[in-house]
């Protein structure tokens, strides 16, 4: 988000932006992303963010020049109620609306897309060709590269202590490296946003949980197309990830904190989903993974827009495990807000508010 948002402040001719590191470029969640991109969402907001962040992937390499290994193999999800078919049926039908290419398909033809899983139980799948996966750190430092060719100023390794206000006024932000004078405060850190929040006395309900993911040795005849497949009931999801796979899967005894040690204790739950929709993945060795954290709000949707106690105190955060996906959409509508100019999308419904004022946004389709 915060290099997105750089670059995209910096190409519209704002020369003045500083983007506060306090470690590497994607040193946070984004690193830990599983990569996928999509526009098959409920929310038609989130499907606006995913199938515009979509088109900017696409044309990423031509337009930033950076390699970030998109693989438009699309996502399957697999359904095995009759309310997740309904539900999916709705969405689908939303999403067609506004020209996502998505459709629900027989258990068989999910099959023939992943062929590693059973569709024993099966009733349905929803899959879109356009969605897929791609590097999220190689996003995050084209983005970086771009913004910093354009006059961004990046600071690595500062952490940002504090915002100075006089009134409802911002006039500074500390930092580890000195004091930088500003009106304006954009908050893009992710987990952590809640503290920042603070320091300008502007609530930010972002909670982190921490999530893992798993990769695999080598598969045989593993399929370059094979989608990212999530198995909606169980949360278990896989896509290729060089000559093995990632999977990953929401472990329900996760308690909300900082930890991102990785652990075991999600195992059992994994591999009891892997025997149920796809036992062929319990014939591969884990070679490795990682933990991150999914930076979740009350209803499992971003809050973005611009505080309503402080002036100019904006914000993009709380994306609830849809973030990297939505990261160049976001840099464009940020970049409007900031601006005064409208954004492709309203996404006012978004607003950190909607809480106070009774009004969440929910989204269903949760990975
Ligand atoms: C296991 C896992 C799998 C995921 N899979 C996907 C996926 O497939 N698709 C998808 O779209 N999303 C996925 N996500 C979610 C996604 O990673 C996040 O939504 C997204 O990366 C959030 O980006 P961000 O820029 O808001 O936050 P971050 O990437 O966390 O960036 C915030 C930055 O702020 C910095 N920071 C914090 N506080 C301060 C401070 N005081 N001063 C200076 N700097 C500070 C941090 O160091 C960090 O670098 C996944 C997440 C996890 C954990």
């Amino acid at each position: 988000m915060g290099t997105s948002i750089a670059y995209h402040l910096a190409a519209a001719g704002v020369r003045d932006v500083v983007l506060v590191e306090r470690d590497e470029l994607a040193s946070g969640s984004t690193s830990k992303a599983a990569g996928g991109v999509r526009a098959q969402f409920s929310d038609e907001l989130n499907i606006h963010l995913g199938a515009r962040s979509l088109e900017a992937f696409g044309r990423f390499q031509e337009e930033i020049g950076y390699d970030i290994g998109l693989h438009r193999v699309g996502y399957l999800f697999l359904l095995s109620t009759p309310e997740e078919v309904a539900s999916f049926e709705e969405s689908v039908r939303l999403q067609n609306s506004l020209g996502v290419p998505s459709r629900m398909i027989t258990p068989k033809e999910a099959r023939k897309l992943s062929p590693l899983i059973s569709i024993d139980g099966l009733l349905a799948a929803a899959y879109s060709p356009d969605d897929g996966h791609c590097t999220p750190e190689a996003v995050v430092h084209g983005y970086a590269s771009a913004a910093r060719a354009l006059g961004v100023r990046i600071l690595r390794h500062t952490e940002v202590t504090g915002i100075e206000l006089h009134g409802s006024t911002i006039t500074a932000v500390s930092t580890t490296l000195g004091r930088i004078a500003t009106g304006t405060v954009i908050c893009a850190a992710g987990p952590w946003s809640r503290a920042v929040g603070a320091m300008a006395g502007v609530e930010l309900p972002v909670v982190p949980l921490r999530r893992q993911i798993a990769v695999t040795e080598p598969v045989k005849g593993l399929s370059a197309d094979l989608p990212m497949t999530i198995d909606f009931t169980t949360s278990l999801y896989f896509h290729a990830e060089g000559p093995g796979l990632l999977l990953g899967m929401s472990d329900p005894g996760e308690r909300p904190g900082f930890a991102t040690d990785p652990h075991d204790r999600w195992i059992p739950a994994l591999y009891a989903a892997m025997e149920r929709r796809a036992p062929a993945l319990l014939d591969l060795r884990r070679t490795g993974g990682w933990a991150g954290l999914y930076e979740i709000t009350p209803d499992h949707n971003a809050l973005i827009g611009e505080a309503r106690s402080v002036s100019r105190f904006l914000y993009a955060t709380g994306f609830s495990g849809h973030g990297f996906l939505q990261g160049p959409a976001v840099g464009e509508v940020v970049r409007d807000l900031c601006l005064g100019r409208v954004p492709f999308v309203d996404v006012s419904p978004l607003s950190a508010d909607r809480f106070a004022a009774d009004a969440p946004r929910p989204e269903a389709n949760l990975v």
